[in-house]
């Protein structure tokens, strides 16, 4: 019964789009002849288990297992995939997707036939991807820039694969941290533990208390990896974007990591739904980021990651910082729709030096008319930069970040000033591409700042 809830989740968030209404069984975990040595089959209590031509894959240490569809189109319309997805890999296996560019997350691996046990579909990543290069030009940190002083603002944009992972040093001496990367179910990168040793590596040991932790929103390459990281961590105050009860159109997975914080956190230190704790344009309490930097919220939405035609990017919360002149924005995964909410309500708080790029520099985000409200005149080219956090999944067939979001972000800012977790990894698979692009950013108390990658960790 401990797979009731997954189960319960993806049917819930498939017939929103269209299938059938199914019943929520009973199930039970099985050896299988069809399954692989270490792996059993989900059997319903019907009897039914997978059929003899799929095979079984562990999705997560928790989750357990889930049949899998060997790989039956090249491409097109996926024969196991509901109304509405399409199959994008030519490969061994077949991969549904339901909107293009639209991320994969726990309810949207899952393709059924009106039939609960259903097909897992997941990428297999193609042998060349030559074709997908982005070129990036930013420099590796000297050993110098490597360690900075202690009274400077430190961002560190940590490269966990697919999803985001930023830690935040202020010259307070104060911890923050937004979002923890994935939690390695579907064989995405399993980011608690790379972000543990990042934070080791930089003299934030585990037993630690990070002063305010936000998630920007609820999917699994943001939320995935808080689990295991705070197995080990602590916190101190809590940000997300949705309610403290959530109901609909969330995983089990991040029903249970809010469960973990309620344990760790009482009411008055979880800001939860972050759009009525924080006002458009108000600053976040001081406890978070110290005396000097200024943190300032503009928008989220809960409605928007909930019901039916949800998408919960665009619950993202965006929000600034400010620090001796400088200033930094932080968008989650928000779409063009959301980023152009914030243009109407929030003009005058756009304008900043620095942008973490919304969604994974996908194409659904990035729209001119953002960028040219991030960076109009008054803020010079030279003072503009742009981060992008990466790996290497495919989002229908294309990897992140877009080529044209890239050329796009070239025609604001320079070269050398655009970074991102996957630079560098146009030949290697999401398993191996994460650890080594990690990327700095110090601005000292005269403004004075720099980026730079600061190697492997
Ligand atoms: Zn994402």
């Amino acid at each position: 019964m401990k797979y009731f809830p997954l189960i319960g989740a993806c049917v819930v968030a498939l017939c929103s789009t269209g299938c059938l209404d199914m019943s929520i069984p009973d199930v039970t975990v099985e050896e299988s002849a069809s399954c692989r040595a270490g792996y059993k089959s989900i059997v319903l209590a019907d009897g039914e288990s997978c059929p003899a031509d799929e095979t079984c894959e562990l999705l997560d240490e928790d989750l357990g297992l889930w049949c899998m569809k060997i790989k039956i189109a090249e491409g097109g319309d996926g024969l196991n995939c509901p109304a509405g997805s399409i199959t994008v890999s030519p490969s061994q296996q077949e991969y549904c997707v339901l909107d293009e560019n639209r991320e994969p997350n726990d309810d949207q691996f899952l393709c059924t036939e009106g039939n609960v046990s259903g097909r897992y579909c997941r990428e297999v990543p193609a042998e060349s991807e030559a074709s997908s290069v982005v070129v990036l030009e930013g420099q590796r940190c000297t050993a110098s820039q490597m360690t900075p002083p202690a009274n400077t603002l430190r961002i560190h944009v940590i490269d966990v694969g697919q999803g985001d992972a930023i830690w935040i040093q202020t010259p307070t001496q104060q911890n923050i941290l937004i979002d923890g990367g994935d939690g390695g179910a579907f064989g995405k990168t399993s980011a608690g533990p790379i972000i543990a040793d990042y934070l080791e590596f930089h003299d934030f040991p585990r037993g630690s208390a990070f002063d305010a932790v936000f998630l920007s929103h609820p999917h699994s390459d943001h939320y995935g990896g808080l689990p295991n990281l705070f197995a080990s961590y602590n916190l101190k105050n809590y940000i997300d974007p949705m309610e403290l009860d959530t109901g609909e159109n969330v995983s089990s997975s991040y029903k249970s990591w809010i469960s973990m914080v309620r344990g760790k956190l009482d009411e008055s230190h979880l800001y939860m739904p972050a759009q009525e704790k924080f006002a458009p344009g108000e600053k976040m309490p001081a406890d978070f980021f110290g005396p000097d930097v200024s943190a300032t919220f503009l928008t989220s939405n809960k409605e928007i990651g909930k019901g039916s035609s949800a998408n919960p990017n665009d619950a993202s919360i965006i929000f600034r910082i400010d620090y001796a002149g400088r200033s930094f924005l932080f968008t989650g995964d928000a779409t063009s729709e959301q980023e152009g909410i914030v243009v109407a309500q929030s003009p005058d708080l756009l304008p900043v030096n620095f942008l973490k790029v919304c969604h994974h520099g996908s194409t659904t985000s990035s729209s001119p008319v953002f960028l040219e409200s991030i960076w109009p005149e008054s803020i010079p080219r030279d003072d503009r930069g742009a981060f992008i956090s990466s790996g290497r999944a495919q989002y229908s067939g294309a990897y992140l970040p877009n080529e044209t979001i890239v050329s796009r972000l070239k025609t604001f800012i320079n070269d050398d000033m655009l970074f991102a977790t996957s630079a560098g990894d146009e030949n290697k698979s999401e398993s191996d591409a994460y650890r080594d692009d990690n990327i700095l950013i110090v601005i000292d108390g005269a403004g004075n700042y720099y980026a730079c990658y600061s190697g492997t960790n």
